[in-house]
């Protein structure tokens, strides 16, 4: 039997907003796994850079030393993305990582996030709400190509991040645009769930992450309620169908572990969904 895991990283969407908006994809997933919010660790701050950097490495901020949105400093071989993990200690594993903010996947900024690089865009980084929608687009699609043909015989390791949301909060708070760009991600969530259905034969874990919320005029990195929380959405054969009552953003990671077995850094936090006291 082969593991499966897709995971969708929608950045800067408020735990609110995911609940106030229809977002029939997302409830489809959380019917079959949870839905919860998740407090963005006290170790760091409310930014992207250090959020991802602590879902993707299991690890938090003080250990990974991404501490802003340039990762110059960071300790990413010590504290190593789970893609990276995976294809060292599961070289077998089908891969792929996908996104248009460019210092996850490429060298800008002190990047890359993913030491293997990932699939982007053509063009400059992304900086308007119209060319994020454009840039999310274009991420979706490659990722529903590489899910629709990819042999996952030996295992598949998906990562597509979504910038989009997070674009609109900046410029123009969480209100109509924000609440737009949050059902439009549903869509592309949609989109990824049937690729992933097509397969056949194939039991996949989904895992659905945002990084940290906004304020109400739109922006984050302070400690308010609204910026600290986060929210994890996920279903699969190992995943809880009741939220669990511990939860952190380094989980992603350590499911990612437990699922394909692979070994944690000593001095990472994360733990498989469900198994945290
Ligand atoms: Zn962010």
């Amino acid at each position: 039997v082969s593991e499966h895991v897709l995971v969708i990283g929608i950045d800067g969407v408020r735990w609110d907003t995911l609940l106030s908006e229809a977002t029939p994809h997302l409830d489809s997933l959380a019917i079959r796994g949870f839905a919860a919010p998740v407090r963005v660790n006290d170790d760091g701050p409310t930014i992207s850079g250090p959020a991802w950097a602590t879902i993707v490495t299991g690890a938090l901020p003080s250990r990974h030393g991404i501490l802003g949105n340039d990762f110059h400093g960071h300790h990413l071989a010590e504290f190593p993305d789970v893609v990276s993990l995976a294809r060292d200690q599961r070289p077998e594993l089908a891969s792929w990582v996908g996104a248009a903010w460019l210092p996850l996947v490429s060298e800008d900024s002190g990047g890359p996030m993913f030491a293997g690089g990932g699939w982007f865009p053509e063009g400059p980084q992304a900086h308007t709400g119209d060319d994020w929608e454009m840039a999310d687009a274009a991420v979706t699609a490659a990722c529903a190509a590489f899910l629709t043909e990819h042999d996952g015989s030996q295992g598949s390791l998906v990562l597509c991040y979504l910038g989009g949301v997070d674009e609109v909060g900046h410029h123009h708070g969480v209100g109509e645009l924000y609440r737009d760009f949050v059902r439009r991600s549903d869509a592309r969530v949609g989109a990824l769930l049937s690729a992933v259905a097509a397969r056949d034969g194939e039991d996949w874990t989904v895992l659905v992450v945002t990084d940290h919320g906004h304020v109400d005029a739109g922006g984050h990195g302070g400690d308010s309620v609204e910026e600290r929380t986060a929210w994890i959405i996920a279903a699969g054969p190992a995943v809880p169908t009741v939220a669990p009552e511990k939860l952190e953003q380094a989980d992603i990671a350590g499911h990612i572990w437990k699922v394909f077995g692979l070994q944690g850094p000593d001095g990472a936090i994360g733990t498989a969904l469900g198994a945290r006291r």
